[in-house]
């Protein structure tokens, strides 16, 4: 047998279990098991059938706190997998399995360098904390939400909070996320009279009627972003109406379509300007929003300043702070006053087949959490 290091070896641990949404498989007891072992105190919430886990060490403030999901996707065709996807392999440096790098490393990391950060600093300042849940890539309404909402309704806050979602792009580190864009759909019906084409003026054409709206809609400016943000985008994503029979004007046309918006803008407002462009041009629709997530952004602090200072120290590269990419369950931390930053492995396997992330980067990635650990609760340390 080939002895691995610390982190290397759990995040195989992790890979081996395959807690598919919502299911944890025991990924949880794992870290519960190695953080109690180093003073945390153990809050298990269990909601419906998602399984998270809150821990802490230490009463004070301020409360650094590393929040992740034991959660992964399927693995998608196993035949399509080189190795099978619940069985960790190495190959050519790399580990590879479902999670090794959304997000088994990273769980794996945090844990290792908070063992070896607690060895040194055994009285450190403030606390550390784990918010970790199995719902992530699920509907997440069982998950990091409700535990942010515990926490809330006993007012325990989180200071700075690190998520560790696969952020980087080439090499670990070389992109932090600071924030994340909004997300909010939309799902419009426009209404019209159905009737055959041959007698227009007996039909109320709803395609028709929505054409120059929807040009509108897609030629509008909503913003021009800002010095984090790009500008607000609008997409439709589907568009369907017609009877199938191509002499048939349709009753009704169904629009899908999707805002990410900036800081700049908040779901209100998009709203309404919606409900103006469609109202103006005389449609009569009916129109449903959901709410993804708000944007958030942490523009500057501590945290931003010790993640970057400790990537250049560990890698010797600087780091690049990005708002892009889809949401995360940062969207649900934020909001509470904490400072949130992203800081993870290369995203360029996550959900495919052959998943996998570089094992030096595992290494790489425990350090510069460990590194960010020293700066923020043993900043006298020399
Ligand atoms: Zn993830």
């Amino acid at each position: 047998m080939t002895s691995h290091s610390p982190t290397l070896e759990l995040a195989m641990e992790l890979i081996r279990r395959p807690s598919v949404t919502p299911e944890d498989f025991g990924c949880q007891e794992l870290m519960i098991e190695r953080l109690q072992a180093l003073g945390f105190s153990i809050e298990r919430l269990r909601f419906e059938d998602t399984d998270n886990f809150w821990a802490r060490r230490g009463t004070d403030g301020p409360l650094l706190c590393f929040a992740g999901h034991t959660d992964v996707v399927p693995p998608g065709p196993l035949d399509k997998w080189d190795s099978p996807p619940f069985e960790p392999s190495i190959r050519e440096g790399y580990l590879y399995g479902r999670g090794a790098a959304d997000m088994k490393g990273s769980l794996a990391a945090m844990v290792v360098a908070v063992e070896r950060f607690v060895k040194h600093h055994p009285d450190h300042q403030g606390s550390i904390a784990f918010l970790i849940t199995s719902d992530e890539e699920g509907p997440f309404i069982n998950g990091t939400v409700r535990v942010v909402d515990t926490l809330e309704a006993r007012q325990e806050k989180i200071t700075w909070c690190i998520v560790g979602e696969p952020s980087s792009s080439h090499k670990v580190g070389d992109i932090i996320k600071n924030g994340r864009r909004g997300s909010l759909s939309g799902h419009l019906k426009v209404k019209g009279i159905q009737g055959h084409v041959a007698y227009p003026e007996q039909v109320s054409n709803p395609i028709h009627r929505l054409a120059p709206a929807l040009a509108e809609l897609a030629n509008t400016e909503w913003d021009q972003g800002n010095a984090f943000f790009p500008p607000t985008s609008f997409q439709v994503s589907n568009i369907h109406a017609g009877t199938g029979a191509t002499n048939v004007v349709p009753g009704e046309v169904e629009l899908h379509f999707n805002f990410r918006y900036s800081t700049e803008l908040d779901a209100d407002t998009l709203q309404h300007r919606v409900h103006q462009c469609l109202d103006q041009h005389g449609l009569e629709y009916s129109l449903d929003w959901t709410r993804n997530g708000q944007p958030f952004l942490t523009a500057e602090g501590e945290l931003v300043q010790a993640a970057q200072a400790s990537i250049q120290a560990v890698t010797g590269y600087a780091t690049e702070l990005s708002t892009a990419g889809g949401t995360s369950d940062g969207r649900f931390i934020a909001p509470t006053g904490a400072q949130v930053v992203e800081l993870g492995p290369v995203n360029a396997t996550i959900h495919k087949l052959n998943e996998c992330t570089k094992v030096e980067e595992l290494e790489l990635l425990t350090d510069i959490y460990e590194n960010i650990l020293a700066r923020l609760l043993a900043p006298s340390r020399n």
